[in-house]
């Protein structure tokens, strides 16, 4: 399997992508059809991605039915993820690549098709816009929203492997206080799938900073092929290191706090970057 679109149905069917079949567009002409490319030029080996960096939906889908304040909320993006992704690639020189539209109008982190692509209820909240689509127009959300940001990491990926640079994908997030009643006690989280080798190092080296934290090991999700897809697709088929971070989203809620978190990841991530030369990516095909 190649990376990313180019063996799935969801190729877009029109050279731009941005044609719905019914000749209606869903990105209007001063909308967007590509992600956000911050720092192209950085030169440190970490390549920050964030999936779910905007709340921002297309003018032709009316909000989805929910309002301004409800796709602000968690189910809209990840609130403060793609300022601490900016943050952060600004301090190690990286380059990061940022979503420009809602999960809610097709998630950059679910494979499309699957039953998480495109939630009509999320925490609760019913997202009357995504009831009943049909397949024309759930590919019309994936060649609006999906495939632009990944084509784009992949490109970008293509590049440097020509180049032979080294990259290590460092995938962030943020998750909310508090979900379907559960109360999350984790500040921050640590996540992988088929290595954990850096986000082994990385908890090492922030258990040693602050020991009172609460640290997610692999909470509170999991990194799963098949459900998730950025690291999946771009980390662990190409065999590159990767980490998924998810910041608990009132740590990074104000000022203060992101200054914080900002700087001690990447003091963490400059810490163990030596050490990746010595320790080896597990298990990964
Ligand atoms: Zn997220």
């Amino acid at each position: 399997m190649t990376y990313g679109s180019r063996s799935t149905p969801y190729t877009p069917h029109s050279s731009t992508g941005r044609m719905a079949p019914d000749n209606r567009p869903l990105l209007a002409d001063d909308e967007p059809l590509d992600c956000e490319v911050f720092n192209p030029d950085g030169t440190s080996k970490f390549l920050i991605l964030c999936d779910h960096a905007s709340a921002a939906v297309p003018r032709s889908l009316h909000n989805l039915g929910l309002s301004e304040q409800q796709l602000n909320d968690h189910i809209g993006w990840d609130p403060g993820a793609a300022a601490l992704t900016r943050g952060l690639a600004g301090m190690l020189n990286a380059t990061a690549i940022l979503s420009r539209w809602s999960r809610l109008v097709i998630d950059c982190n679910r494979p499309p098709g699957s039953s998480q692509s495109i939630l009509a209820i999320s925490d609760g909240v019913r997202v009357a816009g995504n009831e009943k689509l049909t397949p024309d127009q759930i590919r019309a959300r994936a060649d609006s929203a999906f495939w632009p940001y990944h084509n784009k990491i992949s490109s970008v990926l293509d590049e440097r492997q020509k180049d032979h640079r080294p990259t290590v994908i460092v995938s962030m997030h943020s998750f909310t206080p508090v979900l379907n009643g559960n109360r999350r006690p984790w500040e921050i989280g640590f996540l992988y799938g088929q290595d954990d080798s850096l986000a082994q190092e990385l908890m090492q080296w922030l258990k040693r900073e602050r020991p009172d934290l609460k640290i997610g090991d692999n909470q509170p999700y999991q990194v799963r092929q098949g459900s998730d897809y950025a690291i999946p697709v771009h980390a662990e088929l190409r065999g590159l290191y990767s980490v998924l971070i998810e910041m608990r989203n009132n740590e990074i809620a104000n000022e203060i706090g992101m200054m914080f978190w900002t700087s001690m990841l990447a003091e963490g991530l400059k810490s163990i970057e030596p050490k990746l030369r010595f320790i080896s990516p597990k298990s990964l095909k």
